[in-house]
């Protein structure tokens, strides 16, 4: 490939030779092997397989949430450049604060019961984006808006319970977006939704990742979902990388028996 100004960028996201082991029974079992990664901003990257495999050690890597001492972790994350494995406590805060957002599947379990959706929305947007609390209510209605919650005048001032399940991922999406993220984790955010809800929000995550600019990191078991989302996709299984390239090349020429059978299961 001939590099062009778009290939030579830094990337937002970069992964090399990562190794994540957990301590069990007093040895290390390995869990993630030899990933290597690039996400670019306005990309999505879709890390797809099985249960087990893999993919939500390698988000959590990426934040840098594995658990101290039970876990190991080898190679190299860089964030814009900058390695995360070995980053400070305090930087990682940081960090999770200001570039790097995640949404995970079951968005009740994210949200403060005791506060309303409009309130959690506020908090995040005061702490990222130093607006004061006057400003904030404004802010957050045009994010309830832009995350495109209906009648959000009314509903700023209801509680998550509240919420259908999809509406909640609205909130979630939009408490993520608070803090401008160069990069969105989403650690199969539509699982749990009924489809014509996930397709919905699938189609939320696209468009403001045009906008914005945002590098996304997709994780999903569900080719079908790959298809609607991922720019690239990589396969893992047993948490070997098996499989990596364009989407449209992975669907048109799956090279691995594994993904072959991972696409059978699409509709
Ligand atoms: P998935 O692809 O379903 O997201 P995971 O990344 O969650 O899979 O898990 C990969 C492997 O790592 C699994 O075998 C899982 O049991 C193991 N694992 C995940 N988190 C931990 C942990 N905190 N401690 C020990 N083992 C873990
Ligand atoms: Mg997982």
């Amino acid at each position: 490939m001939t590099e062009t100004a778009e290939t030579s960028r830094t990337p937002v996201v970069s992964i090399r030779n990562l190794k994540v082991s957990f301590l069990r029974g007093g040895t290390f079992h390995t869990v993630v092997r030899d990933l290597n990664l690039d996400i670019h901003a306005g990309e999505t990257l879709a890390i797809v397989g099985e249960s087990g495999s893999g993919k939500s050690v390698t988000a959590l890597s990426v934040m840098q949430l594995l658990p101290d001492g039970t876990s190991r972790i080898e190679g190299s994350v860089r964030l814009n450049g900058e390695e995360l494995i070995g980053a400070s406590p305090a930087r990682m805060r940081e960090i999770r604060g200001d570039r790097v957002a995640m949404i995970f599947q079951e968005p009740m379990t994210s949200l403060n019961p005791v506060l309303t959706v409009g309130e959690q929305i506020a908090e995040s947007l005061i702490a990222h984006r130093g607006i004061s609390k006057r400003e904030a209510r404004a802010e957050t209605l045009k994010l309830m808006e832009k995350v495109r919650i209906p009648a959000a005048t009314t509903r700023i001032d209801d509680y998550p319970h509240q919420f259908s399940g999809g509406m909640r991922q609205r909130v979630m999406i939009a408490i993520a977006l608070a803090c401008r993220p160069a990069l969105l984790i989403a650690d199969e955010p539509t699982t749990a939704l009924d489809v014509t809800i996930q397709a919905q929000i699938l189609d939320l995550i696209k468009t403001l990742q045009e906008e914005e600019g945002t590098a996304v990191l997709f994780i999903t078991h569900d080719m079908g979902v790959v298809a609607e989302i991922a720019d690239r996709t990589l396969v893992m299984f047993r948490g070997d990388p098996i499989e990596t390239g364009a989407t449209p090349d992975i669907f048109a020429h799956p090279e691995k028996p594994y993904t072959r059978a991972l696409l059978s299961a699409v509709p």
